[in-house]
This record gives C-alpha cells, structure tokens and sequence, in this order.
C-alpha cells in the first residue's frame, strides 16, 4: 500500500490569491510553502483511488501521471474537496464515487453530467475497495453537519492501520504500516 498526499493545502491553496503575507510570498518564489488542496492518492497492488478531489485535481494527475482512477472517496462537500471531480470529464466516465448519502446527494447537484457510479456508505461501517478496508467516522468540522474522517487498513496485511484527520489540513502520519 502507497500514499501519495497530492495536496494538503488550505482551500485556498498557497499563494492565496492577493495575499501578500511572507508564505504566500514564498510560494509564489516557488519555495516550500506552495501547497495544492486536498487530494490523496491510496495505492494497492489491486488499484488506484482518491481520497478527495481537489480543485487542482488536473495538474495533480498529471503531475503522477495518472490516465484513470478506480474509485474517489468524498470525505464531506465542501469545494476545496470535491470541486476537481469534473477534471474526469472526457478523461473518466462513470468513476465508482464513495461517501456517506448526505456528501454524495450534495456533490451530485455538481458533478450528475459524469454520470458517477454511486456507492452509499455508512459511519463507522467498514468498506472494501482495492483490497484495502476503509471506514467513515465522524469528525468535528463546522459548519458542516457530518464530515468524515477515514480509517485506513490494508486488509492482507492486519494489522497495518493508519488513521487519517482527512478533514482536517493539517495531516498527521505518525503511524508507519508495515
Ligand atoms: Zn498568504
Ligand atoms: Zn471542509
């Protein structure tokens, strides 16, 4: 199992744009504080899928040389998380999209001219996709109403585990899977 952090910048990304403070500066030099949104990539020997897509969801691709993905998990509805989904246009059709009914019947008001194949998943109920088990938990995140958090296991190789604050920017990978 590979992750891949495509982008954990604030949803704004950094350079913010007009913002002149000394990280936006920095990032528009080219130094380290550049960041794009969220996205992650998760990859098993049995495929690809995305935690989130970012609105730089093109150039995040490209940048893996990525043609297509097995599925997308949507942690919650909000711009800086999904709005890239419409990157797939003419490049994926009909990409398996997973999240809880109230991020996917939102986001679907965005993304219905793809045709996403929709899959329903419950908190705290345990999906598989690519080999790889995946959980929703519910974080605090306001305003909105249920965002999700991901637990990550690799189902070949209990107890590999890893917990992702996805909804969160910050992102802590203190726990290494084996
Ligand atoms: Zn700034
Ligand atoms: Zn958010």
């Amino acid at each position: 199992m590979r992750l891949t952090l495509l982008g954990t910048g604030d949803a704004v990304g950094t350079p913010k744009i007009g913002c002149n403070c000394p990280a936006c500066a920095d990032a528009r030099e080219g130094g380290k504080s550049q960041r794009l949104r969220f996205s992650i990539l998760v990859e098993s020997e049995q495929g690809k899928i995305l935690i989130d897509t970012s609105p730089d969801l093109r150039q995040q691709l490209l940048r893996q040389n990525l043609s297509g993905i097995d599925a997308v998990i949507w942690t919650h509805g909000h711009y800086d998380h999904y709005a890239g989904f419409g990157e797939f246009y003419r490049v994926q059709n009909e990409v398996n999209v997973y999240g809880i009914r109230e991020t996917l019947d939102y986001i679907d008001q965005y993304v219905s001219f793809l045709n996403p194949r929709y899959h329903y998943v419950k908190l705290y109920e345990p999906f598989e996709i690519i080999g790889l088990q995946f959980t929703l938990f519910k974080v605090t995140h306001p305003p909105v109403e249920t965002p999700a958090g991901e637990e990550l296991s690799s189902v070949m190789e209990m107890p590999a585990r890893l917990w992702l604050p996805v909804i969160l920017t910050r992102i802590s990978l203190k726990k290494v899977w084996s």
